[in-house]
Order: C-alpha cells, then structure tokens, then sequence
C-alpha cells in the first residue's frame, strides 16, 4: 500500500473529518454573531460518501486514526452511524471527535457504543459571563454537563481544547487547570490562530505559549519523558496529580503560531463538502465529491488522495510577509 507521502517525506496518517461546517456556538474568535454562509445541503457529503471516503483513506492510504469535527460534529444527524461504520474498519482507526460539548450529555454514552475512543471537548472559561462572551451562547453548564458525560462514558482521557483571548480569558489558565486537575480532564491550550471568518487575528495580541507557561509557574510544571512524536501539543507533567486512568496529569499547549511543528505533521483533512485539503492553512484544495459523483473507483479515488498530498507546502508560512489567510475560516475547514 501506498500511503499519504508528500515531497519532504511526511507520512499522514491523521485524518481530519468535518462533518458539517453548523454550529449552535458562535466563538469570536471562530465567526461572527450572525453565522456564516452554510454550505447547500446537497454540497455535504451524505453519510455514504463520507463512510466511503474514511474507508478509503483506512484501507488503501494508510489512515490510523479519524478525528470527526467542524462546525459542531455533534449536530450532523448521521454521526453515530458514520462513528459505527468507521469502526467496523480493518483495521480499526483509533476513533476520536472535537465537540464543544452542547448535547454530549445525550449522546455521549452511545458515542462509546458507536466505537468512539476519545473526545475533546473545547471550553475556554468556567465564568458564565465570559463563556457568554466568548461564544454568544449562555451554554456553559451543557458543556459542564457533556464533560462528565463524556468521562461517565469512558471516553477517557477526556481532553479539554482551551484558546485564551487577550482581555476576556486571558487570566484564566490557573483555574482552569485547577478544574482540569480537579475532575482528571486533561487540559490543553491552543494559541489562537488566523483562521477566524472576520479575519481580525493579531500577531501582536494572541495570547502565546510563553505566556500561558509563565502562567502556570506555580504548578512546577515537568518537561514529558513520553515523546510528543506527531502531537501537535507540547506537553509537561503536572506533580502530584494523577488523571482519571491513574496516569500522571499532564498539560498540553499547541503552539501553532510561536512554536510551529509542521515539519512533523502527519495530518491529512475532509471537508464536509468532499474537498481534501492537505493543511489548515492550504489555499488550495483538490475535490473528491466530484469525483465519487462521477463514479470514479476507490483507486482512482485514492490516487487523487495521493497527489493532493504530495503538494503540500514545508509550513504554514504565518510569519512570511506573503501569508495569505486561507479563503475557509476554521469551521469549514475542520479544527
Ligand atoms: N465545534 C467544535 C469545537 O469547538 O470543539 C469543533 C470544531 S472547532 C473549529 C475545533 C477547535 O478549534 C476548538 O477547540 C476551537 O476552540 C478551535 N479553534 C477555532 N477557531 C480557532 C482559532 N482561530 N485559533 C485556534 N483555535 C481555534
Ligand atoms: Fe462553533 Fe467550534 Fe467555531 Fe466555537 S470553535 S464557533 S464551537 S465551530
């Protein structure tokens, strides 16, 4: 088998599904207050095509491990079958989703029945007033309510996705791992990135890793012996602390704007409208829902899988004066 090989020898083997590009959120620093353009149904994938195209990837490409996301993974209604379908692959993905937490409590437990092994659950604040703020929704108690859920449903180590914005959460870092620490969540911080629809990201106002560690100081944070390997997060070991699975407690950071890790990326993404896109920060994408329409085989399917790969760029290139944010915001794309 051939698999996902691009031209500086980066395998990938992460496959990053989005399942609708919806979302009953509206973090500010994703889109704005009144949503965005949703794709025509008709331009999403049915369940069908999407299962297709997973077991493509699986089968013929290498593909050892499915993330589901978007927009809101939880709101498309086929996602129980297609998280079952995924698992009945040989051989079988580590299956994982990224929600933000709205309804896990409901489906939480028959997402561990479906096959799902773990779950993010994203969540930047414990404050009502901010979480309104940050994601225009009074919504923090269901994302509360969907954490347990989720850890109930040993869909463990259950991992807390948190951006910190300047000025709303920024302080917050403390608390929150004290929370995390607190119910054996494992806690990881992402830098915010240019990849919100308003286009209003700023270098110079982002919340960076140095920061947030400078933060967390009083935890006497430990470098990791595990090797990050692929992860996109850093982590540290948090002493005195065990989680849930009775494993040291660790913190992660994602440092994709100051700590860049492209060189080690093994990720791969579809688009719920059937585009793959071979980085977050693409400009271009190569579309396999016309070709699945048209009747192409799995091969031929699979080998225009290979060729968008191959293209891909060194790095994001954030940092060049030439980067250009990609036309997708972040929700359409797949986080
Ligand atoms: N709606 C789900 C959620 O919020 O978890 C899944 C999709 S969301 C796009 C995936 C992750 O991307 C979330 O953890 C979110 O906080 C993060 N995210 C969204 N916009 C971002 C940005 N501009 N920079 C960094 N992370 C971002
Ligand atoms: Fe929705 Fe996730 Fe974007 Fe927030 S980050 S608006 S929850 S897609």
């Amino acid at each position: 088998m051939t698999g996902l090989v691009d031209r500086f020898g980066r395998v990938a083997t992460d496959l990053r599904v989005s399942l609708t590009d919806r979302c009953n959120l509206r973090c500010t620093y994703c889109m704005p207050a009144e949503g965005l353009a949703w794709l025509p149904r008709e331009e999403q994938l049915t369940d069908d095509e999407v299962g297709r195209l997973i077991r493509i990837g699986v089968e013929l490409l290498g593909i050892a491990e499915v993330r589901l996301t978007g927009g809101e993974p939880l709101l498309r209604r086929g996602l129980l079958e297609i998280v079952a379908a995924a698992a009945r692959l040989e051989p079988r993905p580590r299956l994982m989703l990224t929600t933000n937490g709205i309804g896990l409590e409901r489906v939480a437990a028959g997402l561990r029945e479906a096959g799902l092994d773990r779950i993010n659950v994203s969540l930047d604040t414990l404050d009502p007033e901010r979480f309104n703020r940050l994601t225009r929704r009074d919504r923090l108690d269901d994302v509360l309510r969907g954490l347990e859920a989720a850890a109930s449903a040993g869909l463990t180590p259950v991992k807390i996705n948190t951006v910190l914005m300047r000025g709303i959460n920024e302080d917050e870092a403390p608390q929150l791992l004290k929370f995390a620490l607190t119910y054996g969540y494992q806690l990881r911080f992402i830098e915010q990135m240019p990849l919100d629809a308003q286009h209003q990201w700023d270098r110079h106002t982002m919340v960076t890793a140095d920061e947030i560690l400078a933060a967390l100081v009083p935890f006497d944070l430990q470098p990791d012996p595990v090797s990050r390997g692929t992860s996109p997060a850093e982590t540290w070991l948090v002493p005195g602390h065990v989680d849930a699975a009775g494993e040291p407690a660790r913190v992660g950071v994602i440092a994709s704007v100051t700590r860049p890790f492209c060189g080690d990326c093994d990720r791969t993404r579809l688009t719920a409208d059937g585009q793959i896109r071979n980085c977050l920060f693409a400009t271009d994408e190569s579309d396999l829902r016309k070709l699945l329409r048209a009747g192409a085989s799995d091969p031929e399917i699979a080998e225009a899988w290979r060729t968008a790969m191959r293209g891909k760029r060194a790095g994001h290139g954030i940092d060049d004066p030439s980067f250009l944010q990609p036309a997708r915001p972040m929700s359409a794309i797949g986080g």
